[in-house]
């Protein structure tokens, strides 16, 4: 019998996991097939429940649901509860475990596209929603030496900081503008962008959190936005000889995770990342 898998989002069709979770399950020669579903917020307990049938793996869980989804598993690993969020359900014999892999999967994409570890380094996030809390907990689960989280509304930066300081990382919240977003910028290892700023579709297309003259070159720049590939932040960020990497690393490294959990396989990491640049280079 054919297996299963898929994600769930409302709306769905942006979503390119189908694209690269399906690359790597053919270039195994798995026998599964990787859906995309639209579904409602109103139908989510009645889709997982579904989730228990023999033969679905698993899925990913996006935008709006990923907290929606917790009081129809039977657990929650520790990362998920942290984060509120879950991105992953897997099927095993009808229990129903939910993940999250997003912190994973930005982890492995700057230790192995970059080779940058983040203990004991000073990092600076701008943004504080759900992608930002997601990174923040990553960072202090890593041990990282300083954090400037820099946010539009400066509450939600504050939040944040708190859970970074009960983790106990010396940190601090600012606007993400001003002297304050200077100073931070220029003595920072690591500038991650999880705002929306320059996103396709998004609400400020051609924006950027950081001039070119607030970003140092000795830094590496993460902008976690994947569409498009480069980003004017990226593009500032290369003009001014920091080092770069682009969104589609986590995307492609946070589905590996949960495609490993799933079958139990090394993911084709390449494999999966040629197909999510080829995916993103038609739209
Ligand atoms: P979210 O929860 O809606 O948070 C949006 C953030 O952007 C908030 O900090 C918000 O500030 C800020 N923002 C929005 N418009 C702004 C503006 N005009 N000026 C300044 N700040 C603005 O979104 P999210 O889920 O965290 O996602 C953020 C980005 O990360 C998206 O582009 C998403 O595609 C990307 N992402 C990528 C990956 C990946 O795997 N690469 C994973 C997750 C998310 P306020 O708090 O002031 O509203």
């Amino acid at each position: 019998m054919k297996s299963s898998l898929g994600i769930i989002g409302f709306p769905i069709g942006h979503s390119i996991s189908p694209l690269f979770q399906q690359a790597a399950l053919d270039h195994l020669g798995i026998d599964a097939a990787y859906q995309a579903w639209e579904v409602k917020p109103q139908e989510v307990g009645e889709f997982v429940a579904g989730l228990r049938e023999p033969g679905v793996l698993g899925i990913n869980v996006t935008v709006p649901h990923k907290e929606a989804v917790i009081p129809y598993l039977d657990e929650v690993d520790q990362w998920a509860t942290t984060a509120g969020a879950v991105n992953t359900i897997v099927n095993r014999e009808g229990r129903l475990t939910g993940y999250n892999t997003d912190g994973l999967g930005f982890l492995r994409a700057l230790l192995e596209v970059n080779g940058f570890a983040p203990q004991g380094r000073r990092a600076l996030v701008l943004g504080a929603g759900g992608a930002a809390r997601g990174v923040v907990l990553a960072l202090v689960r890593e041990g990282v030496g300083h954090l400037t989280v820099a946010n539009r509304t400066l509450s939600r930066a504050e939040r944040l900081v708190q859970i970074a300081q009960d983790g106990g990382v010396n940190s601090l919240p600012i606007p993400l503008a001003g002297s304050a977003l200077d100073r931070a910028a220029a003595s920072a290892d690591l500038i991650v962008n999880c705002t929306t700023l320059g996103m396709a579709h998004g609400p400020d297309e051609q924006g950027t959190p950081l001039s070119r003259q607030q970003i140092p070159p000795t830094a590496l720049v993460n902008d976690l936005v994947y569409n498009p590939k480069e980003t004017p932040l990226l593009r500032l960020a290369a003009q001014a000889g920091a080092q770069v990497l682009g969104g589609i690393h986590m995307l492609v490294y946070q589905g590996a995770a949960s495609f490993e959990m799933w079958t139990g396989q090394p993911a084709p990491v390449p494999v999966m990342l040629e197909a999510a640049s080829r995916a993103m280079e038609s739209r």
